[in-house]
């Protein structure tokens, strides 16, 4: 059963699954005492192993455990951890050099990242980019930059919504539990509307489009004018919600909506971004064209960066020095990037998550089809979802969600969970799994919604 990587898919460790010390085992154990005394609280842990090697598609832990990896590191190493290209690029860029400060005394690596981006997403006008740290920055940077641009205040997000835990960030992200609570006041002008959220749709998944769209060009109308709207700003996926995909007409209506009234667009694709969906951003899905779209989490097979791309005209608003940062592009990250782009173009990485998908999805059906527990499957390529509910109703079931993530945990897969109500279980494979590790996953998948009580 163990099969080593292909020549570029990172360090060739033995692609199998193995559990062979308790969850976590007295290594991890150790190092999450000395974690406990030396780390703030407030930093989380969805699975307390601590990592030692890591590629293709497992996790090898201190103890020896090695993992099937559906997360991914949250949607950043679409390209496998330790990609060649990414190891080479940030090696030759380390031993040249590490920082100038872009705006200083600037290099040849940003700008390219910047064209490369440029090209890469969607719509053939006129593009410039702008380099950043992290989603978060990114996301406040296009704010900043549609207001400049727009000369206007207010900022649209949505409901199920997830933009980072910076200040402006926390007020655009929607739940307060866990990443707002006490830590208010939040920026202003921020304005929430629903979301075409299919399987919650109060009258039913067919009229999610039309009716969420009318509600929010409504709402914008009435509660803001939209010649006060700066942007509207979307996740084409919600992500942290819950791997919500908008229904149908939802997402080209706003485009359309925003375009009538000179409002900037921007699609958050940190996490969507990167040929997760099965397509390079999730916005072509629809043929949407955003006016901004920010960058960060696949981008650079680990390493942090983030960008802001698109029309040239939007970003070319704010005067000269009005963005930046110390670290925001910085080389040895852009050298990363590259190595990531030229990673998913050479290995038809949008392919391979459209692969995962279609093994993915079907087999998630079947299982709904026999575990009442599962209430919804949805997903595009490699972001797939269930949704876990009392059998027969909507009522979300957290408790089971819990339950079959732990389930899959202590049998060595590695599932992140996610949604508004927490009772999502969310897969985020690195696009270079191999096929024998994804049906082994999805096996200890069908197992542990076997072995959940259906209701507490
Ligand atoms: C993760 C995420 C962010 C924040 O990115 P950070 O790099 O954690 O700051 C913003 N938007 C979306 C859609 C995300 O998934």
């Amino acid at each position: 059963m163990t099969e080593t990587l292909p020549a570029a898919g990172g360090p060739s460790l033995p692609q199998e699954r193995r559990v062979i010390t308790a969850i976590p085992g007295p290594k991890s154990a150790d190092l999450l005492a000395r974690r406990t005394d030396a780390c703030a609280r407030g930093l989380g842990t969805t699975l307390p192993v601590f990592v030692e090697k890591a590629g293709g598609g497992v996790l090898v832990d201190v103890d020896g455990n090695s993992f099937i990896d559906l997360g991914a590191g949250i949607a950043v190493v679409n390209v496998g951890n330790s990609a060649d290209h990414v190891v080479h690029g940030v090696q030759e860029q380390v031993a040249a050099f590490t920082h100038t400060c872009f705006m200083v005394t600037p290099y040849a690596g940003y700008v390219e990242v910047c064209e490369a981006l440029n090209r890469l997403t969607p719509g053939d006008h006129a593009k410039k980019s702008a380099l950043f740290n992290s989603g978060a920055e990114a996301v406040e940077n296009a704010v900043k930059i549609a207001r400049s641009y727009t000369k206007r205040d207010a900022v649209v997000v949505f409901e199920h919504g997830y933009h980072g835990r910076t200040n402006l960030t926390m007020a655009m992200t929607a739940k307060n539990m866990p990443y707002k609570n006490g830590f208010g006041p939040f920026a202003g002008e921020v304005h929430r509307m629903p979301l075409a959220y299919p399987f919650r749709w109060p009258t039913g998944p067919a009229n999610a489009g039309p009716e969420a769209l009318a509600a929010v060009i409504s709402k914008i109308d009435k509660e803001i004018g939209a010649d006060n709207v700066a942007a509207i700003v979307i996740e084409p996926i919600a992500g942290e919600g819950g791997f919500i995909v908008p229904a149908e007409g939802f997402l080209p209506g706003l485009a359309d909506y925003a375009r009538a009234n000179g409002i900037v667009l921007v699609a958050d694709e940190v996490q969507t971004g990167f040929a997760r969906t099965g397509a390079m951003f999730a916005c072509e899905h629809e043929g949407v064209v955003p006016d901004l779209i920010t960058t960060a989490k696949g981008i650079a097979g680990g390493l942090p960066l983030a960008g802001v791309t698109g029309r040239a005209e939007i970003m070319d608003a704010p005067h000269v020095g009005g963005l930046g940062g110390t670290y925001g592009g910085n080389p040895v990250a852009c050298a990363a990037a590259l190595g990531a782009i030229r990673t998913i173009e050479e290995q038809d990485l949008v392919g391979a998550a459209r692969a995962i998908g279609d093994r993915m999805l079907p087999a998630l059906r079947d299982m709904a089809a026999r575990h009442p527990v599962i209430g919804d499957v949805r997903g595009r390529g490699a972001m797939v979802a269930v949704e876990l509910v009392q059998p027969g109703t909507l009522e979300p079931d957290p408790a089971a969600t819990a339950a079959v993530a732990a389930f899959c945990h202590q049998e060595g897969v590695l599932v992140l969970t996610a949604g508004t109500y927490g009772n999502v279980l969310r897969f985020l494979p690195p696009l270079v799994m191999p096929a024998h590790l994804l049906d082994e996953a999805l096996a200890v998948l069908d197992k542990a919604f076997a072995s959940v009580p259906t209701s507490r």
